[in-house]
């Protein structure tokens, strides 16, 4: 009923009185992960992720001749990259032209990315990256390090690992993994970190916010923790790619054989 309903200016309940979320979650559970490899013919690589109400198509072009030629490198390949949120990915209608938001999301993303690519293998080209954020939730640009990294992977580029991505936060005075979109708004602190397990190597870390020195040591380790578990969920979202494909090769095979 209308009189119920709380003042816009009044920031909603996030954690309940049991130290639940909005969501149902604990305060170090991470939203569902779905994540698919290969889900576009046209692009090179490509990858969907949807985490929680995040939805984002990621997809690669390359390594491919520069374009303009002025811009390619004598020793190594040029690594472009562009997050873009749809005009319907969130509540109110968003204008498509690049905000400087998008601009900076673009440049960590691809920051985030460089230092696994072997670059150096495709002098003179370019490597495109576009993260096309379909429905956000909070945490995108995580999200899309996700799936950027698997479009790369997809499109067969050399890279030394894939690069995971999560964010913690602090909400009502508690720090909570993996923030949605409101916790982000209404929350005291948000913390995007990408790591890379295997090399023990933090390719992305920002800060909103403030935290004291024991919250922002305790916030990190609950990220790096959260990058493990997400890097093992793409390790088996590319296996499972290419174990449908050689089941596809292999059914194919006995058909032409009994044929
Ligand atoms: P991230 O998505 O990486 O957390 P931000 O912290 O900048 O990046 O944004 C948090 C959330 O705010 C986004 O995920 C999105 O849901 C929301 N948001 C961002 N830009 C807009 C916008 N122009 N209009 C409405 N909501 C937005």
């Amino acid at each position: 009923m209308l009189w119920e309903k709380l003042p816009e200016s009044k920031p909603p309940e996030l954690i309940d009185s049991k130290g639940f979320r909005a969501d149902g979650r604990r305060l170090d559970q991470l939203r569902p992960i779905k994540l698919e490899v290969g889900i576009l013919d046209k692009a090179d690589g490509s990858a969907y992720v949807e985490q929680g109400k995040n939805k984002i198509m990621c997809a690669v072009y390359g390594p491919r001749e520069a374009h303009p030629k002025h811009i390619a490198l004598p020793d190594r390949a040029v690594i472009r990259c562009r997050y873009h949120m749809a005009p319907f990915s969130v509540d109110e209608r968003k204008s498509p032209a690049p905000s400087r938001r998008e601009m900076e999301l673009s440049k960590v993303i691809r920051e985030s990315l460089e230092p696994v690519v072997l670059a150096d293998l495709y002098p003179r080209t370019t490597i495109d990256l576009f993260v096309e954020v379909l429905q956000s939730d909070g945490g995108s640009r995580c999200a899309g390090i996700i799936g950027a990294s698997l479009a790369l992977a997809d499109a067969g580029i050399p890279m030394t690992e894939l690069v995971a991505a999560c964010a913690v936060g602090k909400v009502q005075g508690k720090l909570a993994l993996d923030l949605s979109d409101s916790e982000d708004k209404y929350g005291e602190a948000d913390l995007p970190v990408a790591f890379v397990p295997n090399a023990n190597l933090v390719t992305l870390l920002q800060m909103d916010g403030s935290l004291t020195t024991e919250e922002f040591e305790k916030g990190l380790g609950m990220a790096l923790e959260a990058c493990r578990t997400i890097h093992g969920l793409q390790r088996e979202a590319l296996k499972k790619k290419y174990h449908e494909m050689k089941e596809a090769v292999e059914e194919k095979e006995e058909s032409e054989v009994v044929a």
